[in-house]
């Protein structure tokens, strides 16, 4: 529908291109079979869901509001329960909602969540400690943890699809039935943290939050402005939160199963304010608008998830991954790391966003706390320069995995925090600023109560001898609960200032 989508540009049309971190399938025809089963298969999410995201994505890269984008590494199936989720979901919301009271600003939750299932390696093979050299694990969605279960089976795309639906399925439930309310914040589990100055603090938040939401309500200020779901409106109650899933689009068949050309919701397309927050491009506002249009204009969805991004390994500018998404319309992110140049940083931009339009694309660095200084300042200053308008979003996980002594994938805390503070100081040097963060964290805690040990340091100053206690990552190490509310607490003191 925009320029975008350039008749050259198909669901497809990555095919013709180099496919980095290629998955090879032994049996085509068997996943010729499952991606069309795929194809028919109902889409997770809406157009309105996804053109509401875009709309508040726009707001974050005009400093009205913060994001949040969180969650695992990766998901499994076996990790696909009601109480993982709801740990999960109540530890994304937790955090928002230290970040909301700081910095009171709207905070944008987007979960890496319901269908973050394949994961990009660095080697196509894994030596196993008995010289065995067998294919990497690559995710749920591709092949098996097991060692013995690494033969690529398309059966685990389908798998993925409906793990994905059951995920939203639980998620969406406890959006509509209180548990995600701001009215409720006690539900979503504190008994565990037991640092008695965070359950303080964060008790706190609570008790001002709830005197805030009664004074509102008090005063009629939650009626729900008659403004549009796709603009942000309509859910009707203050104190309701928005959710959103995302995924790495990594899997290029599976997503082009689950892309769809589908209407845009006629609100969008309602540029009458010049600059409207969710104008799609003047030439789909002409088509929408001209008295020769037929038909509603239409765009491709990925309807797998709202919220899809293009990893570090997979960005090549020519490549089949930046091929599929710019055509989509959905809002999407880019992964930024130390090896991106700043030309090109600025051509991939070009090449997603032609129209430069808003909420379209968000940036999420992760150069580690020794190179941010490096890399920063010259991407900024780049994007600035070429009036692209784009969302920072600091990654302070990905740089800084580093190996413990007993060999295990760790990250400290003081390297986590180091990045984002660095992050924060660079956009304010730069005239910038940074609109969020994306975590690898876990709310989910073992049969006797206890959070995760994966990531050293925190307040509750976790030891190299702990993390064998808990670990129980199988792909990257994330932060427990006490460590994200350390991370949010001082973000939102941050913002406080
Ligand atoms: C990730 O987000 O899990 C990931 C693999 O990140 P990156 O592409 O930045 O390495
Ligand atoms: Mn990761």
């Amino acid at each position: 529908m925009s320029s975008s989508a350039s008749p050259s540009w198909s669901p497809d049309s990555w095919r013709s291109k180099p496919v980095a971190q290629d998955v090879e399938y032994p049996d085509q025809a068997h996943l010729t079979k499952v991606l069309s089963k795929l194809e028919a298969l109902p889409p997770l999410v809406t157009p309105s869901e996804i053109e509401r995201l875009r709309y508040q994505l726009g707001l974050v890269q005009r400093n009205e509001a913060f994001l949040l984008h969180a969650g695992d590494c990766a998901e499994s199936f076996d990790a696909c329960t009601g109480q993982n989720l709801s740990s999960k979901i109540g530890l994304i919301l937790s955090f928002s909602l230290v970040l909301l009271w700081g910095a009171r600003l709207p905070v944008v939750r987007i979960g890496r969540i319901a269908g973050q299932y394949a994961k990009p390696r660095s080697s196509n093979y894994e030596k196993l400690a008995d010289g065995r050299q067998v294919l990497s694990f690559r995710g749920d969605n591709v092949n098996g943890l097991d060692p013995n279960d690494r033969t690529p089976d398309p059966e685990r795309l389908m798998s993925a699809y409906f793990h994905s639906t059951t995920t939203l399925n639980y998620l969406r439930g406890l959006l509509t039935s209180g548990f995600a309310s701001l009215h409720h914040p006690r539900d979503w589990s504190l008994s565990h943290v037991r640092s008695p100055s965070l359950r303080q603090e964060f008790e706190t938040i609570i008790d001002g939050l709830s005197d805030a939401l009664d004074f509102s309500r008090t005063i009629g200020a939650d009626a729900a402005a008659s403004i549009p779901y796709e603009q942000g409106g309509g859910r009707g109650t203050l104190g309701e939160v928005d959710f959103y899933t995302s995924h790495e689009g990594l899997m290029l068949g599976y997503e082009t199963a689950l892309t769809r050309e589908l209407p845009v919701p006629p609100s969008t397309l309602d540029v009458s304010g010049s600059g409207s927050p969710t104008s799609v491009s003047a030439a789909a506002a002409a088509a929408a608008t001209s008295p020769a249009a037929s038909g509603p204009v239409k765009a491709h969805y990925n309807t797998g998830a709202h919220f899809l991004w293009i990893g570090d390994r997979t960005r090549q500018l020519t490549g089949a991954h930046v091929e599929y998404f710019r055509g989509i319309r959905n809002p999407i992110g880019i992964k930024v790391g130390p090896s991106m140049q700043v030309d090109e940083l600025v051509k991939v931009l070009d090449v997603v966003n032609p129209d430069k339009e808003s909420g379209r694309v968000t940036l999420i660095t992760r150069y580690g706390a020794s190179k941010i200084d490096d890399h920063l300042p010259g991407h900024i200053r780049a994007v600035q320069q070429s009036g692209h308008p784009v969302a920072w979003i600091c990654d302070p996980m990905h740089g800084n995995t580093q190996t413990s002594v007993s060999g295990l994938k760790t990250r400290h805390f003081n390297n986590i925090i180091s990045e984002l503070t660095s992050s924060l100081r660079i956009h304010t040097e730069c005239s910038s600023r940074l609109g969020g963060v994306s975590l690898e964290f876990t709310g989910e805690l073992n049969d006797e109560g206890y959070s995760v040990t994966e990531c050293l340091g925190g307040s509750m100053e976790l030891s190299e001898e702990e993390l064998e206690l808990r670990y129980q990552s199988f792909c990257d190490p994330r932060l427990n609960f006490e460590q994200s509310l350390d991370i949010a607490f001082l973000m939102s003191n941050h913002f406080k200032k």
